[in-house]
């Protein structure tokens, strides 16, 4: 990154502007401030869903292909600033630079995916007395509210797709990891029309007004199952549409034919990628009590190789947690994993500056513990021992959430037979948390509704339209 001072603004109707007052964003390696980002207000949040009102019918007569070729540009700009989009995701979010290089390049990805889609109408019935033809239309203006744990990638995934179908976007990223965000701002800027893309940033409570915003017709909402329940509630007052993709607890079952050396180092990706702040890792691992010896061992082993620090340090593996209130939540889950498990490896809070929790496997632990049941969002994995398969899957799905699970065994055909019946939006085999914005990533009970990425992702973000007419 350059030695100039990172200058950071808001996205409203074409323009960079300054926010209404400024915040220290702070490096969660060092606890160093890294920039000061503009935060806007409710006034400034009114003008970008104004301005996102007004761009949105030409936009909407834009042909698609010229939208699609928007997202192109969108996307090979990203790749010329990968480097400084990196890093700023590093400092920012904390995690490992190749790490924060895959989420830019995810970026581009989804830019490439979308802008290559096509929303043809489609004829359902001709004869000489009537032609009745299908169209997917645009909602209008979406609001895209956004965790902090992987900001550039989950912000992508609902502006590709929302621009494209027509719609126009006012997008929120969450008041600890703004910057990457703002960074995109300026290379929309220079490639999208005015109004059609803003982006906004608080500290913390402008949500709610975006959603409550009468001009704004979908919401499409990243983050805690609780506060998708609250979109959800006043969503439903003026009927918006949303998107909600929420917390999980993702469980991996382990069948006992696998080579447990080789899966270990998956495992470990698995379910400590990016320190465990990924909706999707795995947060529960049921491992058969023939191998659950082994694989405590083989995954110890692998855990004890694991540098964390800096992610900025090119050996690092393990960057921090990203802000103070998740430090604190992920070190009380900590404690009480002490008292209702033993700990494997990790454990450990170093002294110092940092937002540090060494990754940690808690083993002699069970359903029931508040480890195993919720979602700590951190770098604690508890290992379930089962004995019968069918108790494992129902253990499985005795959750609340339902985003992702895996099951792991050198059998692939008995594996899928398992995976057919875990309850999840996805289900993977023998790997986990594999992701790409052409492949959708949809949702089920508590950990929220609809679909986000792939062209499923797409076609959430607009309405079916039938013209139906008597010849
Ligand atoms: P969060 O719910 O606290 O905040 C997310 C966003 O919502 C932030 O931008 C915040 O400012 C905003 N917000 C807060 N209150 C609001 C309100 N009342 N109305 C509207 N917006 C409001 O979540 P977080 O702590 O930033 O993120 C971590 C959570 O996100 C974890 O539970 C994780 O599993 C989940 N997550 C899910 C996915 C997925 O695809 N399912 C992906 C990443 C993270």
């Amino acid at each position: 990154m350059s030695s100039k001072p990172m200058n950071f603004k808001l996205l409203i109707d074409g323009s960079m502007i300054d926010g209404v007052a400024t915040v220290d964003i702070i490096n969660p390696a060092d606890e160093s401030v890294i920039a000061q980002s503009p935060v806007g207000d409710e006034a400034l949040l009114n003008r970008a869903v104004e301005a996102a009102r007004r761009a949105q019918p030409a936009w909407a007569a834009t042909p698609l292909a010229e939208r699609g070729d928007c997202l192109r540009q969108l996307g090979v700009a990203v790749a010329e600033q990968e480097a400084e989009i990196a890093q700023l995701l590093t400092l920012e979010v904390g995690r490992p630079l190749p790490l924060a290089h895959y989420e830019a390049q995810l970026v581009q990805k989804s830019c490439a995916f979308y802008s290559e889609q096509r929303l043809d109408m489609e004829v359902l019935h001709e004869d000489e007395a009537m032609t009745v033809t299908l169209l997917r239309v645009p909602l209008g203006v979406v609001a895209a509210i956004l965790p902090w744990n992987a900001p550039l990638y989950l912000a992508i995934n609902k502006l590709a797709p929302a621009v494209l179908a027509g719609n126009t976007i006012v997008l929120k990223p969450a008041p600890t990891s703004p910057l990457a965000t703002l960074k995109l701002g300026e290379l929309v800027r220079d490639i999208f029309p005015p109004g059609v893309v803003n982006i906004i940033t608080d500290r913390n409570e402008l949500g709610a007004a975006l959603v409550n915003h009468p001009a704004v017709n979908k919401v499409a909402f990243t983050g805690s199952t609780v506060t998708g329940q609250k979109i959800l509630e006043s969503a439903a007052k003026s009927m918006k549409k949303v998107t909600l993709e929420l917390s999980g607890n993702d469980a991996a079952i382990l069948l006992p034919d696998v080579d447990v050396a080789a899966i270990a180092p998956a495992i470990i990706f698995g379910a400590f990628f990016n320190s465990g702040q990924i909706c999707a890792v795995i947060k529960r691992l049921y491992v058969h009590e023939a191998i659950y010896e082994q694989v405590c061992e083989a995954l110890a082993a692998g855990l004890s190789q694991a540098v964390m620090g800096n992610g900025m340090d090119p050996d690092v593996m393990f960057g921090p947690i990203q802000n103070a209130a998740q430090f604190e939540k992920v070190k009380g889950f900590l404690e009480e994993a002490r008292q209702t498990g033993k700990i494997v490896c990790g454990g450990e809070v170093p002294p110092g500056k940092g937002y540090f929790v060494t990754p940690t496997l808690v083993r002699d632990i069970s359903d029931g513990s508040r480890l195993v049941d919720e979602e700590p969002f951190g770098p604690i994995l508890p290992i379930i021992k089962y004995r019968d398969i069918d108790d494992a899957v129902a253990r499985a799905n005795a959750s609340s959430f339902g985003l992702g699970a895996s099951v792991w065994s050198a059998d692939t055909a008995l594996a899928e037979q398992v995976a057919a019946r875990l309850e999840a939006g996805t289900v993977w085999v023998n790997q986990h948390c594999a992701i790409d914005p052409s492949i959708p990533f949809p949702t089920s009970k508590k950990s929220g509704m609809g679909v986000e990425a792939g062209r499923a992702g797409l076609l959430e973000y607009t309405n079916l339209k039938v013209v139906n007419v008597k010849k």
